[in-house]
């Protein structure tokens, strides 16, 4: 045998006595790195060799805010490698630069994470890529690696995203200029007698669509492209998006709804006896007073305010939701990111009664550990922006919600939420302070009732799902059971 015969064969006895090893790449966002760390940490527990790629930027930050660190030293296989993110060192990273990363990282990543996946050891016998990023296909395919695609989005704006072309063909998009908004869209199956315009995603609105046309067949066609993964992995379970998963099932043959994954990683964790804490992925410092301060509210008396990690607010937008919450008397926490409000903006900018009316009754943060806040007894509601971590996130915690959708899939979802789901209000293009005290009021007051019962039903399915036996639970062993096929092929 020649020497790199040798080697080869020394190396597929060594590869044989591993357990499969999988590569997780998500989009350096904090809302896809939170779920797909939770993914990588469920795979680590179940044995897996798990290898996590993060930016350079996001791998500084998560071990100075997030429990990371001591989390997955448990797993003697994982580990954590870097691959550039696609902007300058220097970028601030803040705003809205999702679009620029993307461009960036098809000259910058791409190239570095093909290198990666050549030199790593032991090989990889499976890629679960964000399913947002198509070239991971290419990489795969020229590779011979399977890749499993992972969208952080809910089913029912996958399915949307999915049926853009066909709307776009039709002509029933974009939306907008003078139009009626409520008119009903009648194309995407499953969602006939409630998609109104308004619900589109964002990038359907004519303004946008002037702006980031081919952007928006850019993300449908990818869309159609996850089609040609291996299989698809959503952070959803079938209890409340079935209706919808059976219309995608025609169109992506292998689907895998193992969520809500943070719900999920807790019910491993405590079958295996490890400290179930709330799993702190954030790439931002937690400021943990907010907890003393809603343990001294009445129960189901506060009101959370969060409009996630990129979404950013005007002036003008601020002070409405502001005075709103003030006016409506109700007690409230809210997430007030530093990079959150767009302009300039200094304490010297807010009204007296602003101020005196948020010592009287409400409590800001800079970032709040928000799983932890959403199943403290004292909050009664929460005011978002329907990202799908925090949707998911209110629907194990069984709190109702009042959606304020800002970009992409939260327009959909927050349509979900009010009209299919009956898990609270929906006030998309409506934000005026009039509105904000008003829906409060009825979240927490006057419509309380009607919330509270569907949430509280969704919260039980929710972690149905994810206990013994439940779909999830069970459609994770599937995925763990096709991974190792994957590698028993290989070798
Ligand atoms: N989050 C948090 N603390 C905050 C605000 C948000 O931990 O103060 C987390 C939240 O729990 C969620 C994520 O940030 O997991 C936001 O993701 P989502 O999909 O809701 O929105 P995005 O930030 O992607 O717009």
């Amino acid at each position: 045998m020649s020497d790199p015969e040798a080697k080869c064969a020394a190396r597929l006895m060594e590869d044989k006595k591993q357990p499969p090893h999988v590569v997780i790449f998500p989009l350096p966002l904090q809302g896809h790195v939170n779920s797909m760390l939770q993914l990588a940490e469920l795979l680590a527990l179940s044995g897996l060799k798990v290898t996590f790629l993060n930016s350079p930027h996001n791998h500084n930050h998560l071990p100075q805010f997030a429990d990371v660190p001591a989390r997955f030293t448990k797993f003697p296989g994982f580990e954590f490698r870097t691959v550039p993110d696609g902007l300058a060192d220097d970028h601030p990273r803040t705003g809205r630069f999702l679009l620029e990363m993307l461009d960036g990282m098809i000259v910058k990543t791409k190239p570095s994470l093909r290198d990666l996946l050549v030199d790593i050891n032991p090989s990889v016998d499976c890629i679960i890529g964000d399913g947002i990023l198509g070239y991971l296909l290419d990489i795969g395919e020229e590779l011979e690696i399977p890749v499993i695609q992972f969208r952080t989005i809910s089913a029912c704006c996958l399915w949307v995203y999915y049926r853009i072309p066909d709307l776009i063909g039709a002509g029933e998009i974009p939306v907008g200029g003078n139009e009626d908004m409520d008119r009903l869209i009648k194309m995407v199956e499953g969602m006939e007698n409630f998609l109104r315009g308004r619900d589109l995603p964002s990038f359907c609105r004519a303004k946008n669509l002037e702006v980031e046309g081919t952007r928006v067949q850019t993300f449908a066609q990818e869309t159609r492209r996850s089609a040609t993964a291996h299989a698809l992995i959503l952070n959803t379970f079938e209890d409340l998006e079935g209706p919808i998963l059976s219309h995608i099932r025609t169109k992506f043959p292998k689907i895998y709804t193992i969520g809500p994954l943070h719900a999920h990683l807790r019910t491993k964790l405590s079958e295996k006896n490890l400290v179930s804490s709330d799993s702190l992925n954030g790439i931002r410092e937690v400021d943990r007073s907010c907890i003393s301060w809603l343990d001294q509210q009445a129960m189901h008396s506060v009101v959370y305010v969060s409009f996630g990690s990129i979404a950013g607010l005007t002036r003008e937008q601020l002070l409405e939701v502001w005075y709103g919450l003030v006016k409506s008397k109700v007690r409230f926490l809210w997430v007030v990111r530093p990079d959150s409000v767009l302009g300039h903006w200094g304490d010297e900018d807010v009204p007296v009664e602003l101020m005196e009316g948020t010592e009287e009754r409400g409590y800001l943060v800079d970032w709040a550990p928000q799983e932890e806040v959403l199943d403290h007894w004292a909050v009664g509601g929460f005011l978002t922006h329907s990202g799908w971590n925090s949707t998911l996130e209110s629907v194990v915690a069984g709190v109702p919600m009042i959606c304020w959708p800002q970009f992409a899939d939260q327009h959909v979802n927050s349509r979900y939420v009010s009209e299919v789901w009956k898990i609270g209000l929906d006030m998309k293009d409506f934000c005026d302070r009039h509105v904000v005290e008003k829906l409060v009021n009825d979240l927490m007051e006057e419509k309380r009732e009607e919330f509270v019962g569907s949430a509280r039903t969704m919260a039980k399915l929710a972690k149905e799902s994810v206990s013994f036996g439940g779909s999830s639970y069970c459609n994770l062993d599937s995925l763990i059971e096709d991974i190792k096929l994957m590698s028993l092929k290989k070798s």
